[in-house]
């Protein structure tokens, strides 16, 4: 029994048996090489281990999903059975490499003669065998690699090193019942997922994937962050306590009449979801939201293997539109960049990806991309109420080309004929620092401003949202955050732009209070959070929102505005009852 301690960031209580999934550190693979007998007895190791795993997955290959599909496995075993290949690596392990680094080194070599090769098709043999490596190089290094798969065959919670959203998209969410993870801030990507998938979710959790083991029993509390491992009965029953306690405050929400949240003195705030990857596009309703006030769209670039087409982005988009009936539908550009990689799209490397090639500044440089998901995106709005947000605009010269690539798509489209709606609202997140700080040249060229608070809160903060060791300093509740919230809404009230939030804190309890008291009208949140937020939405003020927002910023610590402003909340509901 093990009680673990780390961020709780996708409230709600699971639990399941644990599946350890581990990425190969650079660490394992620069280890020192033991010696040459060693490092060769490791390698015969795990070529024995690939073969049985390679045999299985034949097996299950062939009678899932029939013989063409097997023969690639049969390919893979070829490969495992290349002598000459093995004699090479071999050799690189008398000459002193560690048998991980000598595979790396041949797949290396072999990647430059295949590179060279005129035949598309043999160039293309090249992934297999680099299948085949990498999934030794898993095995030399202990973990599991991407040939053994993650397939979940009951309720389980992932523990990983690491996930990234591409690892979350992939899980079978039939079984997926939540995960904890070592590394990742609250508001990585993966975490977002499990929010907006209603999973429960831990991060920061030292240690674990070397603590926990595959098949234990483990129940995570998302909220608090705490992780049991086999439970003793005692544990047990608490964290089963706690668990119906919390299910009935959810009941309590969901018990309220749906229809609009307007506080008690008359302000209307849409509760709108965010969406994008496939699970919870599925799901959309207009009968429990006031629409989408953030489409991720950058998932379905993640499921497809290269670039989809217009046809195909334009088929998702108006099934999600159509899916809405009518009601406001904000559809973010390509973020993609950040944690959120895209493989096909071959990006370099960067030292800080946060600081780097990203979402616009990518499309701006791509004009062909960006022209095709924009004029998808303009013949779904043929289809309901689409309205479109560029990501991570810095400055005025970047929204008026991204406006001007929307025009040169609009005008494509009247050249042909297409259909398409003429007024489509146009909006930004509002996302960086330096935006804040010329949002009144901004405001004349857009219908509304979305703020980003999950981005906004790092580059404010000058902390990575994915760090855990500078999670205390990521934190919405600092003063430079809040004092930047409430000027967002003054310039957006003084130009009359509709404000929004889409960041995670738009579903923080104690925030809503301060939110509502900066002007903004709309939330966008996890679907699961939406019935919490308009039960608090009809308990507050208006104009004691406005009296908490003014005392907030003038707190000296963000210790000190949480807890003023989670009193606030409190009393607020407290009160109505
Ligand atoms: C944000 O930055 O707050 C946001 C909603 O966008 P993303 O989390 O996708 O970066
Ligand atoms: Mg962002």
């Amino acid at each position: 029994m093990h009680t673990l301690h780390g961020i709780g960031c996708s409230e709600g209580f699971s639990e399941g048996s644990v599946l350890v999934k581990r990425s190969i550190r650079p660490e394992q693979l620069e280890r020192p090489a033991k010696t040459a007998e060693e490092e060769l007895q490791r390698l015969e190791d795990s070529r024995r281990a690939l073969d049985e795993r390679l045999e299985a997955l034949y097996d299950k290959t062939l009678s899932e999903s029939g013989e063409e599909a097997a023969e690639l496995i049969e390919s893979y075993q070829m490969i495992a059975m290349d002598q000459p290949l093995f004699d090479r690596i071999r050799a690189k392990i008398r000459d002193g490499l560690s048998a991980p680094a000598a595979v790396r080194q041949v797949l290396e070599q072999e990647k430059s003669v295949f590179d060279a090769m005129e035949d598309v098709y043999l160039r293309e043999r090249y992934a297999d065998i680099e299948a085949v490596a990498h999934e030794l190089i898993a095995l030399c290094c202990g973990v599991s690699g991407a040939l053994s798969g993650v397939e979940l065959r009951g309720p389980t919670i992932v523990v990983a090193d690491a996930l990234t959203p591409v690892d979350t998209v992939n899980l079978d969410k039939k079984f997926l019942r939540g995960f904890v993870t070592e590394a990742g801030g609250t508001t990585s990507h993966a975490v977002i997922l499990a929010r907006t998938l209603g999973i429960p979710a831990v991060v920061g959790v030292q240690d674990i994937t070397g603590i926990a083991k595959t098949g234990e029993t483990i129940c995570i509390n998302g909220g608090d962050g705490t992780v049991l491992l086999s439970p003793g009965e005692r544990e047990k029953a608490a964290f089963d306590l706690a668990a119906a306690e919390y299910r009935r405050g959810k009941e309590r929400y969901e018990k309220e009449a749906p229809g609009p949240a307007f506080t008690k003195d008359g302000t209307r705030i849409l509760l709108a979801v965010n969406s994008g990857d496939s699970d919870t596009a599925d799901a959309l309703s207009p009968a429990v939201c006031d629409g989408v006030g953030l489409f991720r769209t950058e998932f379905l670039y993640m499921k497809e293997e290269d670039y989809p087409d217009e046809e195909t982005l334009f088929n998702a988009y108006r099934a999600a539109v159509v899916r809405m009936a009518g009601k406001p539908f904000i559809f973010r550009t390509l973020d993609i960049g950040g944690d959120k990689a895209l493989g096909y799209m071959q990006l370099p490397r960067e030292e800080n990806p946060f600081l780097g090639y990203r979402a616009v500044r990518i499309c701006l440089d791509r004009p062909a991309l960006f022209r095709t998901q924009l004029r998808a995106l303009l013949r779904a709005s043929a289809y309901g109420a689409v309205q479109i947000m560029f990501p991570m605009i810095t400055c005025l010269e970047e929204l008026l080309r991204c406006r001007a690539a929307l025009d040169e798509a609009r005008s494509q489209l009247d050249a042909e004929g297409a259909p398409y709606r003429k007024d489509i609202p146009v909006g930004i997140m509002v996302e960086t620092p330096a935006a804040v700080l010329v949002l009144d040249q901004l405001a004349p060229h857009v219908e509304f401003f979305s703020v980003g608070t999950n981005d906004l809160v790092q580059y404010l903060m000058a902390a990575d949202r994915g760090n855990p060791q500078v999670q205390g300093l990521y934190d919405s509740f600092q003063i430079s955050v809040l004092r930047a919230l409430r000027h967002i809404g003054t310039v957006a009230r003084q130009h009359g732009v509709a404000l929004g939030v889409c960041g995670e804190t738009a579903s923080s309890t104690a925030m809503v209070p301060f939110l509502v008291g900066c002007g903004v009208e709309e939330l966008s949140v996890a679907a699961s959070a939406l019935p919490r937020l308009r039960y608090l939405v009809r308990r507050l003020n208006r104009q004691d929102c406005e009296e908490a927002a003014r005392t907030a910023v003038n707190l000296p610590s963000a210790k000190q505005a949480k807890e003023f402003l989670c009193r606030f909340a409190q009393h607020s509901m407290e009160e109505a009852e």
